[in-house]
């Protein structure tokens, strides 16, 4: 009997996540120095980690002998002051990825719907797939979620939606009103889940709270991998009822977070001077890099979180030209838009190198 016929069906048809590409791995590829290649890839925090997170992490380096605290406690007691919610109304994952699965884990059976924007974060489909429920993906209008066909798309089946804001890879956002209206109207037998993986990059982020005060089941997911800068430390959180981050608990490892992503993350939360700086520097990059893409006639998507979709044509030879050039970006064709490249918003010397690659390359496709 081959193994595959052994194997959860659901398992089999899981489509491949393609992540960024690692520096280390286009440098040997192309023969380039690593020093010298750009990662806008991923959204990560071109200003690096928070100093007081990196600080904190260290110290808990050197008791890398004991477990971790299974219960999160001193960053979820942070967590509680930081929104004026209780400790237990949190669960903390590795990374904001691994509450998604929670999710599933929770709520999805064989047969289950769940309804989703396209295109949006791949991992909902995937978490979707992998517990053998259905996704129903209900196009953007305008690059924007459109809540209203997100509604029509609910049927008695539907357990989960998931609704980024801003959206990955579009930036786009939802305004609180249009939010709240469209958890109001959801049905009893649906549960929102609020992916707020760029909320700090927004200057009014919608409030959660009001609607777990009144019931609703919803959750809000953050994350220390985009404005804390620690991407690599796997840290990401839950906010809710009791009663659903409860259950999120009851399923997750029992060390499921590490001692060195809690200390980062517990320190980070206070690294207010970090956070403002990185809000002022991506304010600033977003600018300038449609200024540049306007001078260079390429169609963008107006962002509200740390990248930016523009248009460029043929997608993969952007893609390639930029990356032997030392940039490696994100090429949209796994989210069903070849002509897109995603490029996260760099320093202003990084944007700067972007806009003259971006130049050049326009340069060749006039020839
Ligand atoms: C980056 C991102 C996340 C965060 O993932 P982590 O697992 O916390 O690193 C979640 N949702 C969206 C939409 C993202 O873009």
């Amino acid at each position: 009997m081959t193994l595959s016929r052994l194997v959860n069906p659901s398992v089999l048809s899981q489509p491949v996540y393609e992540p960024g590409k690692p520096i280390e791995d286009v440098a040997r590829e192309l023969g380039l120095d690593p020093a010298g290649i750009i990662k806008l890839a991923s959204n990560e925090n071109p200003l690096g980690p928070s100093p007081l997170g990196v600080a904190a992490a260290m110290k808990a380096l050197s008791q890398s002998e004991l477990y971790p605290d299974g219960g999160c406690v001193v960053l979820r007691q942070k967590l509680a002051d930081r929104h004026s919610l209780a400790p237990a109304q949190f669960v903390i994952g590795n990374g904001s990825n691994e509450l998604l699965e929670l999710l599933g884990h929770v709520f999805l059976r064989p047969g289950d719907e769940v309804v989703m924007g396209t295109p949006a974060f791949i991992v909902y489909k995937l978490v979707t797939l992998l517990f053998g429920a259905r996704a129903v993906e209900v196009p953007l209008v305008n690059h924007r979620h459109d809540l209203n066909a997100l509604a029509a798309a609910i049927t008695p089946r539907t357990k989960l939606v998931f609704l980024p804001s801003p959206n990955n890879p579009t930036g786009t956002a939802n305004s609180a009103e249009e939010i709240s209206t469209f958890v109001r109207g959801l049905p009893e037998h649906v549960v929102f889940v609020f992916d707020e993986a760029y909320a700090e990059f927004l200057d009014n982020p919608p409030d959660l709270r009001p609607l777990i005060a009144e019931g609703r089941k919803v959750i809000g997911l953050r994350t220390f991998s985009k404005i804390y800068g620690l991407a690599s430390l796997r840290v990401g959180y839950g906010y809710a009822s009791e009663e659903l981050a409860g259950l999120l608990n009851r399923v997750r490892q029992p060390f499921n977070v590490n001692a060195i992503g809690q200390a980062a993350a517990a320190a980070a939360l206070d690294d207010a001077e970090f956070v403002m700086r990185t809000r002022t520097v991506n304010a600033a990059g977003l600018c300038q890099l449609k200024a540049g893409f306007d001078s260079l006639g390429l169609p963008w998507v107006p962002s509200e979180a740390n990248f930016m979709l523009l248009k460029v044509g043929d997608g993969a030879r952007w893609f390639t030209g930029l990356q032997k050039r030392g940039m490696i970006v994100r090429p949209m064709k796994p989210y069903g838009m070849p002509e897109w490249l995603r490029v996260t918003v760099g320093t202003e010397t990084q944007n700067a190198r972007l806009l003259a690659c971006l130049k050049e390359l326009a340069g060749e496709d006039r020839v």
